[in-house]
């Protein structure tokens, strides 16, 4: 139940609650001004004042004069109580409602059954005599005190009984005042009773217009006021319909009696007036429904022309960010090949340290202008998700390990928590969910200065074909503050301004990872306790793929029932791996020194029950994981066991301590769930350490040994940008021809044998699809297929879209970066099936 009832498409015309408010407000002075005329009139016995605005006519009964003051006060406070402070007024004005109510009760009941005294006989005995206010009289005052007391009351949970006393008092008025118009004395009369008197009759007319007035937002009223077209239609059609017939009517009898026409005469003109009154009036009503309706649609076309004016000015924005970052990527192209370049040159410690800024710096205008690219992509609802089949715990075990080196560059424990329960194929846009946690944990590093970061994965529900996974981003960082929570997700803000100043950031990156979630049907918040830390929330709704093989059961079972103990000085990490293996059936006891390794490595052997295995942390206090593997190698009385340590990236465990601490395998944290069960699994398989150490092992040189070089055709009109490539390509022992153009890449082809050709997109004379779709062409006729990568500034999935139509095999978005270069083209170089090869 609403207070109001008027549908929420009108509102109230402000110029309607004005005349309700003066309708009040003469309601509170003119009620109480009658009561005292006629009060005074029996005072002074002066005939004129009592029957006031109808000389001669039946004075006003003073009872009814005192109740006419005490409405008159109680409507001026229900009036002032919207006003001001409610309350002062709220309560004297239900209680003057109440007693007007209860007066006239009173004096029905002793109009039921006359033994009982009569309040006004009571009250003005010397005056009256033995007349008595008209039970209706009566009847009206209750209905109206009754109102007055219980305005804002609801009765049953409505207001409908309220506004029933009101319109009940309404209808009774009307007859009275009907009666006396048309002199038909049962009207307003009731037998044995002096009848209403007409300023009473009048008196009532005000006081239920005012009650009506006093809470406009009620119907009747609601829609009377309402600046609607039926508002205005109502303002125009009631005070007609009440008005006019009773006018006709008037005249009509007033005619008849001075006999200027006979009844039937009367009845017929009576209709006819009507009738043409009404026509009248329905088409005056009709031209201002029409006007009204002509100036709406005038302001719809208005909007609609506006609202499309800002959608032009809106993709308009979207192509010129697009353009924009278009033209920046081209020499971005430049500055970071051209740097990666030099710092693989001879160079001072000065150079090669400023060199690296430069470098930094490129990068992160680069991670700029995507933030920007991406952002006006999503403003212009430009980003669509690429759904495929991706492993959850390969794809976020990557993730982490490529931010594994800010982590450790800040001395943060970067760890990653995947439920058991959650399933590992998925179907989904990998690249965004990528992009969520990057974007995530990101912002975690950066703000952290202390502590752990910890991304826990689990499945919030799973279904046969759907998971919707819950991923929580846990940072030790400084938190966000209660008010600045909603804020972060908007774009360009930052939970405090000075930390621009001090970390950098556009304030994009949550802003897209918000829009980002919600098409992955997700929704992303985040809880944060100041000084304590954050924990950022997502969700996401995810296909599930195929289950890939599951992990060789056989190779599950070797695990079955291990014991193995974990050694890590951080809490989090320690849980993290004690689940893990306890998920894969083997049996963890987890320590956090080494101190206490070998305390329980002591115990073990005494109690005849050996751990199979030990896994370490490398990083710890006082004692670290290698000295913990040489002590154990070295003291007699500890057991020898296979060992596997876990390092932080960027540090670089010497081969020879490893060797010396019999370390069988180094993994880098944050490891992933699938490294370490092979890791596991070949260790225990073959506890003899393998030759190559661990993680981080295949240095360039020997890449290089087992590369066959490629030869490879850059087409290409910057000068910069073709040096990028090539010396890029020939520093990885490639062969490569420069050419300017879409038309001499096909000349060239002619003249020389390649095995791959690296395409730029927009080239003067012939572009890179033009060239492609030429390429094609001739191969459809000779036979042959030769890889074509393309390489572009355009970041649209557009631009993707187009090249692989005009029949190029991959993409690189520019700036190329060396290691995406290489790997694009050595994979297509080495799956070709080019008959140029065969012919060499
Ligand atoms: P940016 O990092 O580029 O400033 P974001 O949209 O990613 O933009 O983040 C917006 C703001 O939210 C940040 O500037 C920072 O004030 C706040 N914020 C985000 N993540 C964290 C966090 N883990 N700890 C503390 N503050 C954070």
């Amino acid at each position: 139940m609403t207070p109001t009832r008027d549908p929420p498409s009108t509102r109230a015309d402000p110029r309607q609650l004005q005349v309700m408010e003066w309708v009040t407000r003469i309601a509170s002075a003119a009620l109480p001004a009658l009561g005292i005329a006629v009060l005074v009139g029996w005072q002074l016995q002066a005939e004129v004042l009592k029957s006031l605005l109808h000389p001669g006519g039946v004075a006003m009964n003073p009872l009814t004069a005192v109740l006419f003051i005490l409405c008159g006060l109680a409507v001026g406070l229900r009036r002032s109580e919207t006003l001001g402070p409610g309350p002062v007024w709220r309560t004297p004005g239900t209680a003057l409602g109440g007693s007007v109510a209860i007066l006239a009760l009173l004096t029905v009941l002793d109009n039921l059954r006359p033994g009982l005294p009569a309040v006004d006989a009571l009250l003005f005995a010397e005056h009256l005599g033995a007349n008595r206010m008209a039970p209706n009289t009566a009847v009206n005052f209750v209905l109206a005190g009754g109102a007055l007391a219980l305005l804002d009351r609801r009765v049953g949970g409505s207001r409908l009984f309220v506004q029933g006393l009101v319109l009940t008092l309404g209808v009774v008025t009307l007859l009275s005042l009907t009666g006396f118009i048309f002199g038909v004395g049962a009207f307003y009369g009731v037998e044995g009773y002096i009848p209403m008197a007409l300023n009473t009759a009048l008196g009532f007319t005000l006081l239920t217009l005012a009650l009506l007035a006093l809470r406009p937002g009620r119907e009747p009223m609601a829609t009377l006021v309402s600046d609607s077209a039926g508002g205005m239609t109502a303002r125009r059609l009631v005070p007609a319909a009440v008005v006019l017939p009773l006018l006709l009517g008037f005249l009509r009898l007033e005619a008849e009696r001075a006999g200027v026409f006979g009844f039937e005469t009367g009845v017929t003109i009576f209709a006819l007036a009507t009738t043409a009154a009404f026509l009248l009036l329905i088409w005056w009503n009709a031209q201002g429904v029409g006007r009204m309706e002509a100036a709406l649609g005038r302001s719809r076309r208005r909007l609609e022309r506006a609202s499309a004016e800002a959608d032009a000015a809106n993709r308009a924005k979207s192509e010129f960010l697009a353009n924009m970052s278009h033209e920046l990527r081209t020499p971005m192209n430049g500055v970071i090949g051209m740097t990666e370049l030099l710092l693989h040159t001879d160079l001072t410690p000065q150079q090669r340290e400023n060199l690296t800024l430069v470098e930094r710096s490129a990068e992160h205008l680069l991670e700029l202008l995507n933030e920007i690219l991406d952002f006006s992509r999503i403003e212009a609802g430009q980003i669509e998700l690429d759904p495929v089949e991706f492993d959850l715990r390969e794809a976020l075990g990557n993730t982490l390990q490529a931010l594994a080196l800010a982590a450790a560059e800040k001395g943060l424990e970067l760890a990653s928590d995947v439920d058991p329960e959650m399933p590992d194929a998925l179907v989904g846009d990998s690249g965004r969910l990528r992009q969520v946690v990057v974007n995530l944990v990101g912002n975690a590093i950066k703000f952290t200065d202390e502590g752990e970061v910890v991304v826990a994965v689990e499945p919030e529900q799973v279904t046969e074909s759907e998971v919707v996974l819950h991923v929580r981003v846990r940072d030790t960082g400084p938190g966000i503050p209660e008010d600045r929570k909603k804020e972060i997700f908007e774009a360009f803000r930052q939970a405090d301004a000075s930390t621009t100043r001090r970390f950098g950031g556009t304030g994009l990156g949550l802003a897209i990872s918000q829009h980002l979630v919600e098409l992955m049907g997700g929704r992303i918040w985040v809880d944060s306790e100041l000084g304590r830390g954050s924990t950022f929330h997502f969700t996401a709704r995810l296909g599930r793929g195929r289950p890939g093989e599951e992990r060789a059961e056989a190779a599950a079972e070797s695990l079955e029932g291990l014991p193995v103990l974990v050694v890590d000085d951080n809490a989090t990490n320690r849980r993290i791996l004690g689940e893990t293996l306890t998920a894969w059936g083997m049996v963890p006891t987890l320590v956090p020194s080494a101190k206490e390794a070998e305390a329980t490595l002591r115990r073990a052997a005494a109690d005849r029950s050996p751990f199979s295995l030990l896994i370490t942390d490398l990083m710890m206090p006082e004692v670290d994981g290698l000295e913990l593997a040489e002590r154990i190698r070295e003291e007699p009385d500890l057991p020898g066991l296979p060992i596997v340590l876990l390092s932080s990236a960027g540090r670089i465990v010497e081969s020879e301590r490893e060797e010396a601490g019999g370390i069988a395998r180094t993994l880098m944290k944050p490891v992933k769930q699938s490294q370490l069960f092979d890791a596991l699994v070949k260790v225990l398989a073959d506890t003899v350490p393998p030759a190559s150490g661990g993680a981080g092992g295949e240095s360039d040189d020997e890449g290089e040994q087992a590369r066959r070089a490629v030869r490879i055709l850059v087409a290409e009109d910057s000068p910069v940008n073709q040096k990028v490539a090539q010396r890029l390509l020939e520093r990885r022992g490639h062969r490569v021809v420069v050419v300017e153009n879409g038309r001499e890449a096909i000349e060239a082809l002619g003249e020389d044998v390649f095995d791959l050709v690296l395409m730029d997109v927009q080239m003067p004379e012939m572009d890179g699809l033009e060239a492609t779709r030429a390429i094609r062409r001739r191969e459809a006729k000779d036979g042959g297929r030769l890889p074509i990568v393309a390489m572009t500034a355009g970041a649209m999935a557009e631009d993707r879209e187009r090249c692989l139509e005009a029949g190029m095999d991959a993409f690189l978005t520019k700036p190329v970066r060396s290691e995406e270069l290489y790997r694009v083209v050595e994979d297509l170089a080495s799956h070709a099936d080019s008959p140029l090869n065969e012919e060499n």
